[in-house]
């Protein structure tokens, strides 16, 4: 094929047949943010630059080699959104709704993009569902946002496949005196950091903790500890966040090495990581952000959000067989017609039932065809139940009802009764 003819590497068609599986997911998911109480909100996909620079900061991986940034006919930069953090920031703002205190609770889905080096698990346009609340300061809404998580991976069952990991950044005050102790150990350490990390040492310190890199993580051994340089608000902070996952059973372990890709990050920071993907094992990730919204031009708003990666979690479902078998099934019910006669009664009796079980997944064949054509699309299409209408039903006025999965004998059905019959045999979703 011509190369103008695929999609962009990185870039993924989402097919008919692994379609079920996302719908199965955000579902899932959204049923649970309505159960907690959250409002979805939905931005658009492309922001200004600025905005970007602005809140998730220029000496971060996104900024510096991620975005798709292009310029648009008027001669604007604008960007393909990496995150939906921002612009939701940007949002509230814009229409005043987080003004005088107010609370938000909000969720969004949808496409990001990133130029990063596609592989499983990582690719350049994925798909994020994400969180911001605004307004509450305290650890009781961090907890919130980690236990309806915990939720999730339980109604999912893939709770035993991943890990809480824990850490608090602290305030920006006790953030800066830590990152001050830092810069100066690793600056007496210098020679023996890998080149990313010195560059690092210059412009965002915190993310050498991040590093990969083996002669590094050695030096980092003897770091100076964010946890002995927490101030004694954040401290606080976190032990309630403790207590509140103890109390409800939620495990987690401390990661002191956690700090995040974005610059914005204060007091808590969580991942959720699974060993089951290979290297991209981060499945969800989030924390606290009590300053972005000052930094972006609105008055001091405390907000604390997360962001899953759906294809993270699909790949997940999969590789732990964790897909419910009937949502493959879309079909419920296939009606066959043979003739112009039992065509034009079968699609004026097709409608009749929709109007009767408006969740009942009824097709009608469409395209003729013999007995056994007619019968093969029916078996192939998954329905439980096949729909007859031959000369001698249409003579009698009934519909041939046929199991298609071996429970029992075809039977007759009048037309009046097909409905009622339907709404004993089909559970309806
Ligand atoms: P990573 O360390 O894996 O690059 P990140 O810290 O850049 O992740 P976030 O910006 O926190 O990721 O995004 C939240 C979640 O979105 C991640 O935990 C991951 O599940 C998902 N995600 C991020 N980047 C990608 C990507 N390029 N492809 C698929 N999923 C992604
Ligand atoms: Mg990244």
């Amino acid at each position: 094929m011509s190369k103008s003819l695929q999609a962009i590497r990185g870039m993924n068609d989402i097919l008919p047949e692994q379609t079920p599986v996302w719908r199965y997911f955000e579902g899932t998911v959204s049923r649970l943010l309505d159960n907690y109480g959250y409002k979805q909100i939905r931005m658009p996909i492309v922001e200004f630059t600025e905005l970007f620079k602005r809140s998730i900061g220029e000496v971060t991986d996104i900024v510096e080699k991620e975005m798709y940034t292009f310029e648009d006919r008027n001669g604007d930069s604008l960007t393909l959104r990496p995150e939906g953090t921002a612009a939701c920031v940007r949002a509230v703002l814009e229409y005043g709704i987080t003004g005088g205190g107010q609370v938000q609770k909000l969720w969004y889905i949808g496409p990001m993009f990133r130029h990063e080096r596609p592989q499983k698990g990582r690719y350049r346009q994925f798909h994020q569902i994400g969180l911001e609340v605004f307004n509450l300061d305290g650890p009781d809404i961090d907890a919130e946002l980690i236990v309806l998580t915990w939720r999730l991976w339980g109604e999912l069952g893939i709770r035993d496949a991943v890990k809480l990991e824990l850490n608090s950044l602290g305030t920006s005050e006790s953030r800066g005196r830590y990152r001050e102790a830092l810069v100066e150990y690793l600056s007496a350490h210098h020679d023996k950091l890998d080149e990313d990390s010195q560059r690092r040492l210059k412009t965002n310190p915190l993310r050498v903790l991040d590093t990969k890199n083996a002669d590094t993580q050695a030096v980092l051994v003897d770091a100076p500890k964010m946890a002995d340089y927490l101030d004694d608000e954040s401290r606080a902070h976190f032990e309630g966040l403790k207590a509140r996952l103890d109390a409800v059973g939620i495990p987690y372990v401390l990661n002191p090495k956690l700090v995040r890709g974005l610059d914005y990050y204060s007091k808590t920071v969580f991942e959720w990581v699974t060993d089951k993907l290979g290297a991209q094992g981060t499945v969800c990730a989030g924390g606290r952000y009590d300053g972005l919204v000052e930094q972006m031009g609105g008055k001091p708003t405390p907000g604390v959000g997360f962001a899953m990666g759906i294809e993270r979690l699909v790949l997940l479902l999969e590789t732990l067989e964790q897909i419910p078998e009937e949502i493959s099934r879309q079909v419920d019910v296939y009606l066959c017609a043979f003739g112009e006669e039992a065509e034009l009664a079968g699609l004026a009796l097709a409608e009749r039932v929709r109007d009767q079980l408006p969740n009942l997944r009824l097709q009608v064949n469409a395209g003729a065809g013999s007995f056994k054509s007619q019968f093969k699309k029916a078996d192939k299409s998954g329905a439980l139940y096949a729909l007859i209408l031959g000369d001698d039903e249409m003579a009698q006025q009934v519909v041939g009802f046929k199991p298609l999965r071996g429970q029992g004998e075809q039977q007759s059905i009048a037309w009046d009764a097909l409905a009622a019959h339907l709404a004993t045999c089909v559970v309806q979703g």
